[in-house]
């Protein structure tokens, strides 16, 4: 028969397509609150409290003190595209900041209902704005509401609260809110260790105790404890190495041979962004698994520093992921450096004293 007639095509209404976008930024809460978090790194903050409420779905809420946002840019702090940090593409390979695009409050303004406390040290009040779809709320006699002084504390305050309300399907994949806080405390106790100094708590509210509190000034290892326990803590053995062909410094801590555990855990920073990267994951999985006994696994927590120029930090919305030159030698560098570290402490217990 006669091929069917071609179905029109039309131009997406502006408000899909921001959806659209947004949901591909912000998969579940534990997304919303990395970007979040680093915001409040990029501010300076040496402070971070977060506060959930029903797995971070109900509410997540975080506060900093950290330089706080000009009054005269809360109008338009949560447009897409709008940020302090990057204004040329060229910029992108020097970036020193976590953020860049601007797209990480405008994609939760399209979600949620996004409310935003900011006050810098130099003025007097704080002022208070409510967002939606990317642009100050609407006021209720018409018009956009404007931003209104309110008391608060030097830095900022942003909530996020009804996460998904206006995409049915994503938040009934969501339903499970023990699991999306597990994600969220995952992504706050992470930050903590890589960022150790910056006081970080992570609670439920209306709880008493807070699940996560690091201390201002604390170390690394005082975070690991906290979070993975004495065993872990003191089961670590420091390793590092600076490499100038390669153009690369790596530096952290694993689990000495000695140690047994029965899942991985994997603490991933490159350029102090908490990422995934598969192939250094497996290579180091497959070095333990040639050192330890079968059923024991390794705590790995890496610090990888690459020169900007040489990674792709814009691979992937979510910026989970990145790419980088030269891949296989880096990490054979960081597995052989690993590898001399833990069969190290080996040859030290060989002639330790056992109790
Ligand atoms: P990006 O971080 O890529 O610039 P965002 O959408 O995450 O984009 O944030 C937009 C802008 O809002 C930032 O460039 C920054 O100027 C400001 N901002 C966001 N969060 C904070 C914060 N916690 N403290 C100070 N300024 C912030
Ligand atoms: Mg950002």
């Amino acid at each position: 028969g006669a091929p069917a007639e071609p179905p029109p095509i039309r131009r997406l209404d502006e408000t899909v397509v921001n959806r659209i976008a947004a949901g591909e930024v912000i998969h579940r809460p534990s997304n919303a609150l990395k970007e979040l978090i680093e915001n409040s790194l990029d501010a300076g903050a040496t402070s971070i409290a977060i506060t959930v409420k029903d797995g971070g779905m109900k509410m997540l809420q975080i506060q900093d003190n950290g330089h706080g946002i000009r009054t005269e840019d809360l109008a338009i702090v949560c447009e897409r595209f709008t940020t302090s940090k990057l204004r040329e593409y060229e910029d992108l390979s020097r970036i020193q900041t976590y953020g860049f695009r601007g797209e990480a409050l405008a994609s939760i303004s399209h979600v949620a209902h996004l409310s935003i406390t900011t006050k810098r040290a130099d003025s007097e009040c704080a002022y208070r704005a409510s967002y939606a779809d990317g642009r100050l709320a609407a006021a209720k006699g018409g018009g956009r509401s404007e931003p209104e002084p309110c008391a608060g504390n030097n830095g900022t305050t942003i909530t996020a609260e009804d996460l998904f309300y206006n995409i049915r399907s994503r938040r009934d994949a969501l339903r499970n809110t023990r699991e999306e806080y597990s994600r969220i405390f995952e992504v706050a106790s992470r930050y903590s260790i890589h960022n150790a100094g910056v006081a970080f708590t992570c609670r439920k509210a209306g709880a008493a105790k807070a699940d996560l509190s690091t201390a201002q000034g604390a170390t690394a290892i005082a975070n690991i404890r906290q979070v993975f326990g004495g065993k872990v803590a003191g089961a670590l053995v420091e390793f590092g190495q600076a490499d100038e062909d390669l153009e690369v410094e790596f530096k952290g801590h694993v689990s000495s041979a000695a140690h047994e555990m029965h899942k991985t855990v994997f603490l991933l920073f490159i350029n102090h962004r908490l990422v995934e990267h598969t192939p250094i994951r497996r290579a180091v999985e497959a070095l333990y698994a040639s050192i330890l006994p079968k059923a024991s696994r390794p705590f790995v927590y890496l610090d990888l520093r690459i020169r900007p120029e040489r990674v792709d930090v814009n691979v992937h919305p979510t910026k989970r992921e990145v790419r980088f030159l030269n891949e296989d030698a880096i990490i054979g560098r960081i597995v052989d450096c690993i590898h001399r570290r833990v069969l190290g402490t080996n040859d030290a217990r060989e002639f330790a004293v056992r109790d």
